[in-house]
């Protein structure tokens, strides 16, 4: 079992710190809000930096099976 970061794209409020923090997991889409298009390219501490920092807490891991 892994552990993937996820967002909630109906709660991101598209604020940019996560793609700032990351920009090689996160990137901003044309719809004004964030996503994840590299879940395992950052160690797990520095995506949980993400995850507590996220101002409307959308961020979360979730468990993807190997
Ligand atoms: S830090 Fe949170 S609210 Fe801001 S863009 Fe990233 S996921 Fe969205």
């Amino acid at each position: 079992m892994t552990q993937v970061p996820r967002i909630n794209r109906h709660e991101c409020c598209g604020c940019g710190l996560c793609t700032l923090t990351l920009p090689e997991v996160f990137r901003l889409i044309p719809e004004g809000i964030s996503e994840v298009f590299a879940p395992t390219n950052a160690k797990h501490k520095e995506i949980q930096k993400v995850i507590d920092n996220c101002p409307v807490n959308c961020v979360h891991w979730f468990n993807v099976t190997n």
